[in-house]
Order: C-alpha cells, then sequence, then structure tokens
C-alpha cells in the first residue's frame, strides 16, 4: 500500500501539425499508473522540458535521426522528479532523478534509464537548462564542432534561447573578442547586452540580418554558431572571415516548413574562403558533460555565466509551453514546473 496516486496525467499528440503546430494537435487525458515491476521506480515529476527537436518528431518522418513520436501515447522528453516508489535498491525514495518520460506528471521507469542528479551543485531544473543537454550543445559547439580561438569574433542566433545564451556567454570565456547575438525583438536584443554581456545584438525581424551583421562585425566573422538556418545561414556565410567556422547546431526558422528549402545562395563563398560548415549532434558529446557540468557550475557560482529560464504551471500548460517556446515566448530556457520538489 502506498499513499501515491494511481493515476496519472499526460499529454497525447492526437494530430500532426502540418506547418504551425497548434493547441488542437494536443490533449492531456488521465491515465492509470501501472504496478511496479521488480527494478522499476515511480518518479513524481517537477519540471518538465520542451525543446525544438520535439516539432521533428512531430511530423511521421522515418529518415530523420529520431523516430516520430506515436499518436494517441504521451510525448516523452527531458524532466526531473524525485522517486516516490521503488523496487529498484540502488534508487531509493526520495532520490532525485533526470530522465526521458516528461509530459506526464508521474513517471514509471527502469532504474537503469534514470540518472541521479546532483541538486547541491544546483536547482534539479538547472539540469534541463545550463547544465543540461542545452548547455552541452553550446560548449561542445564552441569547443568541438566550430572551436573558439583566442580572439575570434563569434556570431551567434537564437541568442536568446537556451543554447544560444549560454552560447554568446561561453564564447566570452574561450577568448572571444567580441560576441554578437541576434534574436527576435527590440525587448530581447537589450537584454543579450545588458543581461547576456554580448558585445552588440541584432533584432532579426526589425531589418536584413546581412546588414545588420555587417554594421556590428565590420572586420567579419571567425566562427558562427547557428540556431536558426535560412537567412541568418546566409548572411553569416557572407561574413565569414577566411578559415572560419559554422556549428550547424539548429535550423528553427525552417522546423514549420511545408515546402523544400533554398539553401544558402553563397554557399560556393565556403570554398575561396577554405570554411568549415560541421554539423552536430549533442548525444555525441556526452562525454563531455561532467567537464561541462565542473565548467559551467564554476562560472554560474563566479557570476560569469547567468541563465534563465521562462515557466509555464502544470501539465495543462505543457502544450501552451512548447507552442510558446516555438514562436520565442521564452527567455533562456522554455520549462513546464509540474510539481514542488
Ligand atoms: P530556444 O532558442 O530556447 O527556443 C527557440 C527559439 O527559436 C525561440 O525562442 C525563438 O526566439 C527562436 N525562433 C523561432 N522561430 C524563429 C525564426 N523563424 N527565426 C529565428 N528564430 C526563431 O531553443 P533551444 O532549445 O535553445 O534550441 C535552439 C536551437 O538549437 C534549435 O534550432 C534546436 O533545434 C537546436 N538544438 C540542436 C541540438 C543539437 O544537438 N544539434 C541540441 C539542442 C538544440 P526569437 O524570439 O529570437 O525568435
Amino acid at each position: 500500500m502506498t499513499d501515491t496516486p494511481r493515476t496519472n496525467r499526460e499529454v497525447h499528440l492526437v494530430s500532426r501539425p502540418v506547418g504551425e503546430p497548434g493547441p488542437e494537435n494536443f490533449t492531456v487525458v488521465d491515465a492509470a499508473i501501472p504496478e511496479l515491476g521488480e527494478g522499476q521506480v515511480l518518479v513524481r515529476n517537477t519540471w518538465m522540458s520542451v525543446d525544438p527537436y520535439m516539432r521533428g518528431r512531430m511530423n511521421d518522418r522515418t529518415d530523420s535521426y529520431i523516430p516520430p513520436f506515436a499518436l494517441g501515447e504521451a510525448l516523452s522528453g527531458g524532466a526531473t522528479g524525485v522517486v516516490v516508489e521503488s523496487r529498484a535498491a540502488a534508487t531509493p525514495v526520495g532520490t532525485t532523478v533526470m530522465h526521458q518520460l516528461g509530459w506526464r506528471d508521474y513517471a514509471v521507469l527502469d532504474a537503469t534509464t534514470v540518472t541521479p542528479i546532483d541538486t547541491s551543485l544546483a536547482p534539479a531544473e538547472a539540469y534541463l537548462g545550463v547544465l543540461g543537454m542545452p548547455g552541452l550543445t553550446a560548449y561542445a559547439g564552441l569547443v568541438e564542432v566550430a572551436p573558439v580561438a583566442k580572439g575570434d569574433v563569434v556570431f551567434v542566433s537564437g541568442a536568446a534561447g537556451a543554447v544560444g545564451s549560454v552560447a554568446g556567454q561561453i564564447a566570452r570565456q574561450l577568448g572571444a573578442s567580441r560576441v554578437i547575438g541576434s534574436a527576435g525583438g527590440p525587448e530581447k536584443a537589450r537584454k543579450l547586452v545588458e543581461d547576456f554581456g554580448f558585445d552588440a545584438a541584432i533584432d532579426y525581424r526589425a531589418g536584413s540580418v546581412a546588414e545588420q551583421l555587417a554594421a556590428a562585425a565590420p572586420e567579419g566573422i571567425d566562427v558562427y554558431f547557428d540556431n536558426v538556418g535560412g537567412e541568418h545561414l546566409e548572411a553569416a556565410i557572407g561574413a565569414m572571415r577566411p578559415l572560419g567556422r559554422i556549428a550547424l547546431c539548429g535550423a528553427i526558422s525552417q522546423y514549420n516548413a511545408t515546402e523544400p528549402v533554398p539553401g544558402p545562395s553563397n554557399l560556393v563563398t565556403a570554398i575561396g574562403k577554405q570554411l568549415t560548415l560541421k554539423g552536430m549532434l549533442v548525444g555525441q558529446y556526452f562525454p563531455l558533460a561532467p567537464q561541462y557540468i565542473q565548467a559551467a557550475a564554476g562560472w554560474l557560482a563566479s557570476g560569469a555565466l547567468r541563465s534563465e529560464q521562462t515557466v509555464f504551471e502544470g501539465i495543462d500548460r505543457a502544450p501552451d509551453a512548447f507552442l510558446g517556446m516555438m514562436r520565442g515566448a521564452n527567455i533562456g530556457k522554455m520549462l513546464v514546473h509540474l510539481a514542488a520538489a
């Protein structure tokens, strides 16, 4: 007998979005919580993440690096929580863990698929943002994929978001001489400079990215961290100095596209400038996580790294959090708070 509920609330995908997703693609349902099997734990989720890659999983594509979400089933994704029932001796009740069964209030998991997290270093939700997958993406992108050398001029798009806001600050830690960010709207542009320490900010909604980038980096750029693709990537290729490096991390401007999108019209200039354009998947860089968490925890403690989050409250708001993130409603990491720790 336990005092934990046997009914769950979870978010299902009910239809596949065509173009921009909407609330009609999701529903929140009650579902039974099964009895635990040997080696399993019941986790009360406290925080869950909504991420751009989830948009790709809502399409019925088999040629992606990650399989599609099933219709009529709970979505999944990064979450933190506390073990409230356990049939796994090594993961007792009370353990704070991270796992991949978000989008629900309670999760039944094999204990081997949960990772205990150190909440003395930072609160649990930091492991979904600055200390987690987005932070590691920023770090790996600028250390391994498009390495920043001392004195480089670095441009980051999506710079007010989870990955981009950390990338700009890490570029500075790695010795960049000038860091330029782009984001949508004047408020975000102001935040980039005033709160995240960028030297200059571009509001991509206010005019041509290429023209604003030329004004912000008259001598050109050495490294571009691409979260957006499209016009941003073309502008960055145009601004690249010889031997420049581009980390192809994301292309969110194209995730809702219903037709093939044109490539950068100036790609041929990458030959003469001897540029490197390299795609990345953060999963390749998970072995760097301990080194990154150590470094980032130090930067957070010293104030060299500042992280922000935008929070929606409760499982019923999870679809709104996802839809909002895709439209730019977030500053820093978009999270859903599900329960007190
Ligand atoms: P995020 O930046 O926190 O949130 C998404 C942001 O995208 C929004 O806040 C919005 O900001 C921006 N956006 C939406 N539509 C846009 C458009 N048409 N043009 C320009 N910006 C647009 O998300 P995140 O988790 O940090 O992810 C950022 C990027 O990194 C995404 O492309 C994601 O797929 C990628 N990523 C890749 C990996 C990997 O392993 N390769 C891992 C993690 C993330 P604005 O208000 O500024 O428009």
